[in-house]
């Protein structure tokens, strides 16, 4: 009875699916423009298994998708991991000045290998919802944890529900052009049709051979993947299609929701390194089959987390959502820990590891606070200007060079290890805490675990500080209160402590 209320059969025609998602779903995202930079940018491509240098089809501009979540239950550490590091990659490209158009899709449609229960379908009917009200559920903690995370959102999230026409007509497409045939109800991919097959998923050919082998039942090969199911009776998610009630395969959202928003080729497509086969190699498989031109130049893949060594499973009841990792360790500490490494490297959760994350966040955060404190320490260092050039540098090179972070980390706690020492010696003025400041929260764009909330320190307002101090230890309180008071106006506040005065943003 419960799913018969449920069944539904959606219609794709009209405005469910629209050109573009509603501007609310796009986020156009301020990180301050800077110059574009010219150097090299290099990334580990895995279509090639090389590190390439990145040329984007458009000087300046970046065409950018990742693959997002299916929405049946809350993001798992795992997933955050495969967000994060692209949450990196859209910062720093962003950043070094590039234009950056990331889209990332939201697989809210059932997605089935063979027909049985699809895990949205299951989940609604475990809480007792409509599906789409669960679908709606599971997309808003979704974001919300993006949020938690500070996970940027990509420009574009659209929802494969809303794109069912889209896809029915690169279906079309694709029977058009020889590469898929329908089959009682089911359309399938002719794998052997598609001389690239497994060409970036390297699969040993001995397998492929396998895969082309002729089967005489509803599909032509072993390894042809399905475009549209048609729906099991009762079936709550299904949709008109020109061969029956049903609903798409999955890959087949990502090659028509990425080549509609974008056009091709992407520059880079991302996901974690388990979605390479099938799900990339047929997305290649479906886009290039469609459209005659080439996909993807530059595939990006994540590793994966692991749990105390082991592989993060529900059968090993080691699933660790993101809520429950923030709550236990704190936002900052999971952000550091997750991007701390570099993206190809896995990494593995523990009491030691989380707790590392923990102090080097505290030993940062302690920095800023450290060179906030405004207390002109000595003579202009020369040294320390030097220092900072040197740092930017390093930064730079080594994101340059396929997103490096532990390199491009060493080289900030280089800066912070030498500002310390220069404050403990009192070789440090506060030109150099400025430069110093706004430097670390430079960075903090990309690593955003410092609270750049606190805004930017100027020299102007540094000056209004030292000058109130400087009015307050003559005892003219009266002069200083009212300087208090101009720097509130300007959205900051000034405490007096043991060490000097300290602002913060209000
Ligand atoms: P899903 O919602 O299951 O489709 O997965 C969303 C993303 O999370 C995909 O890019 C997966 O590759 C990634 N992912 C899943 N498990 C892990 C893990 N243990 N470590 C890193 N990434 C993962
Ligand atoms: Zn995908």
């Amino acid at each position: 009875m419960f799913l018969s209320n449920l069944t539904k059969i959606y219609s794709c025609s009209g405005g469910r699916t629209a050109m573009r998602p509603p501007a609310e779903r796009r986020n156009r995202v301020r990180l301050s423009a800077r110059a574009f930079s010219d150097k090299m940018l290099k990334v580990y491509n895995t279509l090639t298994r090389k590190k390439e240098e990145f040329v984007p089809r458009e000087k300046g501009n970046v065409y950018m998708y990742v693959c997002g979540p299916t929405v049946y239950g809350l993001m798992h550490i795992g997933n955050a991991r495969t967000f994060m590091t692209f949450d990196i990659i859209y910062r720093y490209l962003k950043w070094r000045g590039f234009k950056v158009n990331y889209v990332q899709n939201v697989t809210d449609v059932g997605h089935l290998t063979d027909i049985g229960e699809d895990k949205i379908i299951k989940g609604a009917k475990k809480l007792g919802m409509e599906v789409t009200d669960f679908a709606n559920l599971m997309i808003k903690n979704y974001f919300e944890d993006l949020k938690s995370l500070d996970i940027l959102k990509p420009d574009l999230t659209p929802r494969a529900s809303e794109h069912i026409q889209d896809m029915i007509d690169v279906i079309k497409k694709l029977i058009k052009n020889g590469y898929a045939y329908e089959s009682e109800g089911y359309v399938y991919f002719d794998i052997s049709k598609f001389k690239n097959y497994g060409k970036i998923s390297k699969q040993d050919p001995e397998y492929l051979e396998k895969q082309r082998k002729e089967t005489h039942g509803r599909k032509r090969h072993e390894g042809d993947f399905v475009l549209w199911f048609p729906a099991p009776e009762n079936y709550p998610l299904k949709w008109k299609s020109p061969w029956s009630v049903g609903f798409p395969g999955w890959h087949i959202e990502c090659s028509t929701m990425s080549s509609k928003y974008l056009g091709l080729p992407l520059d880079i497509h991302g996901g974690g390194k388990d979605l390479i086969f099938p799900h990339h190699e047929d997305e290649v498989a479906q886009a290039e089959g469609a459209t005659g031109k080439k996909f993807c130049n530059y595939w990006l893949h994540g590793e994966f987390i692991l749990i105390r060594g082991e592989k993060m499973a529900k059968s090993l009841g080691n699933v660790i959502s993101a809520r429950d990792a923030i709550k236990k360790y704190g936002r900052k500490a999971v952000r550091y820990f997750l991007i701390s490494s570099h993206y190809r490297t896995e990494i593995n959760l523990t009491d030691e590891s989380i707790k590392s994350a923990q102090n080097t966040v505290k030993k940062l955060i302690d920095f800023v606070d450290r060179i906030q404190e405004i207390k002109p320490k000595g003579k202009y260092n020369e040294k320390l200007k030097k220092k900072i050039t040197e740092t930017k540098e390093k930064f730079e090179k080594n994101m340059d060079d396929d997103f490096n972070m532990p390199l491009a980390l060493a080289a900030i706690f280089d800066l912070v290890n030498e500002t310390n020492k220069a404050i403990n010696e009192k070789k440090i003025s506060k030109e150099n805490l400025v430069e110093i400041y706004e430097t670390v929260m430079d960075f903090d764009k990309v690593l955003s675990i410092l609270e750049h909330e606190k805004g930017k320190l100027t020299k102007e307002m540094m000056d209004l500080i030292i000058k109130r101090e400087g009015y307050r230890k003559r005892g003219d309180f009266e002069t200083a209160d009212k300087i208090r008071e101009e720097l509130r106006k300007r959205g900051y506040i000034v405490e007096d402590g043991p060490e000097g005065p300290r602002w913060r943003k209000i």
